[in-house]
Formats: structure tokens, sequence, C-alpha cells
């Protein structure tokens, strides 16, 4: 399987990263070693002296397509879930300023945080999702999938023209503002409305 992140999807955390807005959707892959679930700790790996967390909303494709339009896009995907898009960012810094690949910074072992999923048809609205990110109890980034410049239909959509979406694929949504630095013996929570999705600690 494959993890589809979405980046600047939130125009407030393009911002913040002093990003342009994009106009279409800008994506990235991480690979399924990068995958850390159960609520399993995150061990901050030793090449980087800044790993950001990004909350983000998931979606998992459940039907093998390409070239999906938005109309029939609803039926690519059956689950939602809420994970991390952990990223080092003082890596990607150094990789942006140079123009390189942002794998080392976003790909790493344990990066892609996968929380519980719930079935779509638990949700009245997609497009009004409200998520939110605990770090040892407060409240560090919160969304609502209306805020995303590009809404899951559109993100199936255009993802699938570049490449076959396959049963167990996830797309990571994008992050709203607020992203920042974990340290150890944080304790992330994330929520979507009062349900919490994960729960683990920065070791
Ligand atoms: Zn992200």
């Amino acid at each position: 399987m494959k993890i589809i992140c979405i980046g600047r999807n939130y125009a407030k955390h393009a911002q913040e990263l002093n990003n342009d807005v994009p106009q279409e959707p800008v994506f990235f892959l991480k690979p399924d070693s990068a995958i850390l679930q159960k609520n399993k700790p995150f061990y901050i790996p030793d090449f980087t002296k800044e790993v950001h967390y990004e909350v983000e909303v998931l979606f998992r494709i459940c039907r093998l397509g390409k070239n999906i339009s938005t109309k029939f896009a609803p039926r690519y995907y059956s689950e939602v879930g809420l994970g991390i898009d952990f990223t080092a960012r003082d890596v990607q810094q150094e990789l942006k300023s140079q123009g390189l690949p942002w794998e080392k910074a976003k790909a790493f072992d344990a990066s892609a945080v996968l929380g519980e999923f719930l079935p779509v048809d638990h949700f009245e609205d997609l497009s009004n999702i409200d998520f939110c990110l605990k770090k040892n109890g407060e409240i560090v980034q919160k969304g609502n999938t209306k805020e995303m410049l590009f809404d899951v239909n559109h993100l199936v959509a255009h993802t699938s023209k570049y490449m076959t979406l396959k049963i167990g694929d996830i797309i990571f949504s994008g992050t709203p503002e607020g992203v920042g630095k974990v340290e150890i013996g944080d304790r992330l929570q994330g929520f979507i409305g009062d349900k919490m999705m994960f729960d683990f600690m920065v070791k």
C-alpha cells in the first residue's frame, strides 16, 4: 500500500510556513514502513533536532481506480481516520532550500501515525468534520475539513490522474495551522469531534 500526503491544503498552515497557497493539490508519498499504529510510542530519530506534529484527517481507499472523476470519487473511500504526518522540519527546510525531494524529512520510519478509522457513514457531512490535537492535555491544533482548499473528492480525482489508487491506500489530507515541535515525554492525543482517535507518547 502507499500513503499519499497532501501538502498545503489549509491556507493558514501554508502561510505559517511562508508557502504560497497552491492552485492545485501538492502531494508526496510515504512508504508503508513509515506506519506507526496501535498507540505505540514515537521515538524521535537522531538525524533531526526538530520533529513537528501535523494532525491530519485520513481517508482509506476501498477500490482500485485511475482517473477517477470527482463525481464518482465517493465510491473509492470507505473510512475516515485521524493521524499525524511527523515531519523533520529542520531537514525539510534544508532540502527545500536546495530544491531537493522531501523524503528524508517526511518518509522516515514511524512518520505516519495511524489512529482509529470510522466508516464514512458515521459522518453526516465529510466537509464538516471537527478535529484537534492535544499535546500534554492542551489543544495545539484545531481544524475543520471545511477549511480544506481541496476536498477529499478533489484529492481522489487529482491524485488518481497520476497514480492508480489501490485498496488500502491512505490519503493524509493536510494539516491546519499550529504545527509545532515534539519533545521527549510529550503525550499526543487526537480527536474527531469528542472521539479520541489516538493517544501515544513521544520517547
Ligand atoms: Zn502534512
